[in-house]
């Protein structure tokens, strides 16, 4: 029995995997689920799949989920000690699927443990790349990425050396406004923004895919996952989403990895690694499907993409920041308060102030100076919103 714990098991990933562990519960020994506001659903999933414990993340709905989950004989648990409490309850394998930069210190605690992290929120590679492969290190833990990229990339590396490897490129949909005018992506709607042409995930991602900031992480999170050099790492788009990714190699060839548009797929490979199991998801038709296409994606359109690159060359903190004033530019656009395309220049103004202030981006990297960073970025991306609503 493979003893798992799922992080965000109520969002749109933690569904997926519970779906592929509901399909064989006699292999897995549900550890902790934890949620956010989604009681009901944190509560259901626990009592099918007999939970040890859930953690809803919010400490004023303990009592919410202590009453779904009465006479179930399911721990009921709530707030940020609680989750980390949870990540420190010994499991073989750990999906880390909150969604934001919340889901860093959750999956440091279980690092500790020594075992695999199935990572899925790429906001801890950003923020903290480097702190994040040192403790995994230090602890004999595994990180198995979950993004589908990255996944792609992981599998094209099977059996192959980091050293010959001379490019890898991620593909990209280009989201909801890839065939949209320019002009018209100022009046873009939360609606609008919030459906993707291939991938069905939560509505953060969506966003940010439309604004390819969802790739902007991407690209730094291969560099910190990969260790390459950020000239090392393409963006191509490719509005089918069947080619994940694609590593290119000293002597020329191409390893690309093509699969159906299903997040399953590399959940799944991530669980069941390093064997290959049977997976619900779609077979390809290649004939039916016909052609695949992609062309270069336009910088004008998808500014995100250069503040990445910006990122990389400044490195330290940088990504901590950015991550941070995305969020919050992220949460001003759900809100209504800022456009679609005001969200590239709040994280570009922010990312330029915090550049400049002595000592900031160049500290070490811990949990401390990543939280104290995140809460300037924040705060800054506040201020450059307000200055400019004024
Ligand atoms: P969702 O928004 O669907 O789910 C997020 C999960 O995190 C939910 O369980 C939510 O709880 C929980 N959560 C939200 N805020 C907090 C918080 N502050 N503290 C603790 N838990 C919280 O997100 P996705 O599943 O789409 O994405 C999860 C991660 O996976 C992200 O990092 C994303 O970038 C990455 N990813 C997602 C893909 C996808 O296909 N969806 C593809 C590749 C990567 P609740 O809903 O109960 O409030």
């Amino acid at each position: 029995m493979k003893r798992v714990t799922v992080f965000g098991s109520t969002g749109s990933i933690g569904q997926n995997t519970l779906d592929l562990i509901a399909r064989a519960p006699q292999d897995y020994d549900v550890v902790a689920l934890t949620g956010g506001r989604n009681i009901t659903q944190l509560a259901a999933d626990a009592r099918r799949l007999g939970a040890q414990l859930a953690v809803t993340a919010h400490d004023d709905l303990l009592e919410d989920l202590r009453a779904a989950l009465a006479g179930s004989g399911v721990e009921a648990a709530a707030g940020q000690a609680a989750l980390i409490e949870a990540a420190a309850r010994p499991a073989d394998w750990t999906m880390s699927a909150i969604v934001g930069a919340a889901g860093l210190a959750p999956g440091m605690e279980a690092l500790k443990q020594g075992a695999t992290l199935a990572l899925a929120n790429k906001e801890s590679l950003v923020t903290a790349g480097p702190l994040l492969m040192a403790t995994a290190a230090r602890h004999g833990a595994r990180i198995l990425p979950v993004d589908s990229e990255h996944s792609a990339i992981f599998q094209a590396l099977v059996g192959e050396d980091i050293g010959a490897v001379e490019r890898i490129i991620i593909t990209a949909s280009g989201g909801a406004f890839r065939d949209w005018p320019l002009e018209r992506l100022a009046a873009a709607t939360l609606a609008e923004a919030s459906s993707h042409p291939n991938w069905d995930m939560g509505q953060r991602i969506t966003i940010d895919s439309a604004s390819m900031f969802n790739k902007a992480l991407e690209v730094i999170e291969t560099r910190e996952f990969f260790g390459v050099a950020p000239e090392q790492i393409e963006v191509i788009l490719h509005p089918e989403s069947l080619v994940h990714a694609l590593v290119g190699f000293r002597d020329g060839a191409l390893m690309a990895h093509v699969g159906a548009s299903d997040m399953r797929h590399a959940i799944g490979y991530a669980l069941h690694w390093p064997e290959r199991r049977d997976l619900p998801v779609a077979r390809l038709d290649l004939a039916a499907i016909g052609t695949l296409n992609f062309r270069a994606p336009d910088p004008a359109r998808y500014p995100a993409l250069r503040l990445a690159r910006e990122v990389m060359q400044r490195g330290g903190l940088a990504g901590a920041v950015f991550n941070a004033a995305k969020e919050r530019a992220l949460d001003a656009f759900i809100a209504g308060r800022i456009g679609f395309l005001d969200m590239a220049g709040v994280v570009e103004d922010v990312l330029t102030r915090m550049s400049s202030e002595s000592g900031l981006i160049d500290a070490e990297i811990t949990l401390d100076t990543v939280a104290h960073v995140d809460h300037l970025a924040r705060t800054r991306a506040d201020e450059a919103m307000q200055a400019k609503a004024g």
